[in-house]
């Protein structure tokens, strides 16, 4: 190579933007999942999602693991399968991105999740890339959750959040919790009416980093400075130590409906929400930078 064209190189390589997120590209992830129909819990139609989400993490060059596990649900016993693609950094300890890629079991009407389970696996993926391109201060972990939805007709005991429960258990055991520093949960993100508020379960310094992320890129219109109390995958982390945000919309129209469809969610929701997080995840790297290791909280 003539040294002309390595200072070309270089200076391609400095001045080359990070990788942005694409919100086309995960509205056809979206479209994909969608269109495999309903994904719920043990079904084959899952079993063809992870297929799915397996080969779209090897195209960004990317492994995806498997915790496997069989679980007893109030009405019967199902396989379940945590999905973990790991992206190195610069040190061990890691920040897991995590969103649940199950829809909810409905017998009575066609429920294919569009963006309840459908989004937040869809932009997922479409991270997973950008990070995967990205010089990451810590280690990032993307983690697609099975099992958040009850098996029941109602959310009730431990009937839910099946995924993340068996997540930490496993971390206890392998003694892998200790290096996980930060979760940032993703769910129904796809509302076209995109809305969402501070959730009071989360941890507060995780949440004010991204709504003040937000309002400084003007989109405070979707990341909304009021409260609400939320339940979802992220209380397992909580309770087991480790600083969680829950970003989502439940002041969602067609929530549990055979309405949330496509029709229902949007590529900008999408992208509002990839802007806000790439843009929030150089400060929440600074802040558990300067934390000592056991007091990132
Ligand atoms: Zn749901």
């Amino acid at each position: 190579m003539s040294r002309a064209l390595a200072c070309l190189l270089l200076a391609l390589q400095v001045t080359t933007p990070a990788a942005k997120f694409d919100a086309a590209r995960a509205w056809e992830h979206l479209r994909q999942l969608v269109a495999i129909g309903p994904r719920p819990s043990g079904s084959p139609a899952i079993e063809q999602t992870r297929k799915y989400i397996r080969e779209q993490l090897a195209a960004a060059g990317l492994t995806a693991t498997e915790q496997v596990w069989d679980e007893q649900t109030p009405i019967d016993k199902v396989r379940m399968v945590n999905l973990v693609a790991t992206i190195p950094g610069a040190r061990k300890e890691r920040i897991v991105f995590a969103g649940h890629y199950d829809t909810k079991l409905y017998r009575e009407f066609r429920f294919v999740g569009a963006s309840d389970g459908g989004s937040s696996a869809a932009f997922l993926l479409e991270l997973a890339r950008v990070l995967k391109a990205r010089k990451n201060q810590l280690t990032i972990e993307m983690l697609f959750l099975d099992g958040e939805e009850a098996r029941l007709p109602d959310w009730h005991g431990t009937d839910n959040t099946y995924g993340s429960r068996h997540y930490v258990d496993l971390a206890k055991r392998d003694g892998s919790l200790a290096g996980l520093k930060a979760l940032v949960l993703i769910d129904m993100i796809g509302d076209r009416d995109l809305d969402m508020r501070r959730d009071t379960n989360s941890t507060p310094w995780l949440t004010d980093l991204i709504w003040h992320e937000a309002e400084r890129q003007r989109l405070d219109d979707y990341f909304v400075a009021e409260n609400t109390k939320i339940e979802d995958d992220h209380l397992p982390f909580l309770a087991a130590g480790v600083p969680s945000v829950d970003i989502i919309d439940l002041d969602y129209e067609a929530w549990h409906t055979a309405r949330d469809t496509l029709d229902a969610v949007s590529a900008r929701s999408l992208q509002v929400v990839g802007d806000v997080v790439l843009g929030a995840l150089p400060l929440i790297e600074r802040r558990l930078a300067a934390a000592p290791a056991s007091r990132a909280r």
